[in-house]
């Protein structure tokens, strides 16, 4: 019913994500929607929990179709009537071998882990019912010493503006973009579109942060990293378990009421980004 709570997780299917799902499962009362874009790995996924006694729910939702967001949030609307936990979760990764050209490498990792993920997190915000929270999974390599190690660097400058907006952060992330077409690298690193798409998720979850302290509902976002994990995008050489990745996202998703907004955390702590 909607008086129950409801959790949505993107990218439920593997990887952290799918952990992720298992621990709401067990630590969250309410609806826990396992939602992936290929209807086949989301429901299999589900069965497979569904073996640990676990009972989720699938849910198709494409992060990159706005189509697919609007027909998601239609079925929260009509079904749930809203939403408590959003893990932001979905994200894509080239591999290292990857031989595509960096343009396209640069747009593509952009636009799902970047761009996608804030047509969601908007598109749903109306939906986030009071004290809710929203998990952004972002990265170690959001750490602004990966944009220059310099703290004067022009584009370190304009990330740490404590007036930064959402809006101001997605116009700098187009700035790299051309940046990319033009083969200029005169202010931005070279070859590394996830660093900088995870910078960007850091960056605008402080800027959300601050736009959701006005905001009378007390909804909480926080981003983190949730350490190398072994899952397919590290070729599964990360060193923890999904499960043990699961931990931080999971820790966002319970922050007390008073507690931190708009801040990155990894290992369970709250880091200096
Ligand atoms: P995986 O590659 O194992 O899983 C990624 C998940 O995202 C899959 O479920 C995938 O779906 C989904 N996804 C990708 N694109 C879309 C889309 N357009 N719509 C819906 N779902 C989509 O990666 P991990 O589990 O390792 O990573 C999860 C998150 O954690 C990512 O944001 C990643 O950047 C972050 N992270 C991971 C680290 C690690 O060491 N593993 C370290 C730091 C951060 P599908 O199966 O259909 O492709």
């Amino acid at each position: 019913s909607s008086l129950e709570g409801v959790a949505v997780v993107t990218g439920g299917n593997k990887g952290v994500g799918l952990a992720i799902v298992r621990g709401l499962c067990k630590q969250f009362k309410g609806h826990v929607l396992l939602t992936a874009r290929n209807e086949e790995n989301g429901k299999s996924a589900v069965e497979l929990l569904k073996t640990e006694g676990l009972n989720p729910i699938y849910e198709q939702l494409d992060i990159l179709s706005n189509e697919s967001i609007d027909k998601f949030k239609s079925r929260i609307e009509k079904n749930y009537g809203g939403i408590d936990i959003l893990v932001n979760n979905a994200g894509i990764a080239y591999k290292r071998a990857s031989t595509s050209p960096l343009i396209e490498k640069a747009h593509v990792t952009l636009q799902t882990n970047l761009f996608a993920t804030l047509a969601v997190t908007n598109t749903l915000l109306p939906h986030m019912r009071n004290g809710s929270h929203i998990c952004m999974v972002s990265s170690m390599t959001s750490k602004l010493k990966n944009v220059s190690q310099d703290k004067d660097h022009p584009v370190r400058q304009r990330l740490i503006d404590p007036s930064l907006t959402e809006e101001g952060v997605l116009s700098l992330m187009r700035e790299y973009l051309i940046a990319v077409d033009n083969n200029d690298y005169s202010i931005w690193p070279k070859d590394s579109p996830y660093s900088l798409s995870k910078v960007a998720i850091t960056a605008v979850t402080r800027a959300i942060g601050r736009k959701l302290a006005n905001d009378p509902r007390g909804i909480i976002i926080n981003a983190c990293c949730p350490g190398y994990v072994d899952t397919d995008m590290t070729s599964h050489r990360g060193v923890l378990t999904p499960d043990q990745g699961a931990v931080t996202p999971l820790m966002m998703c319970f922050i007390p009421s008073k507690g931190s907004n708009g801040e990155f955390y990894m290992e369970e702590k709250m880091y200096d980004w």
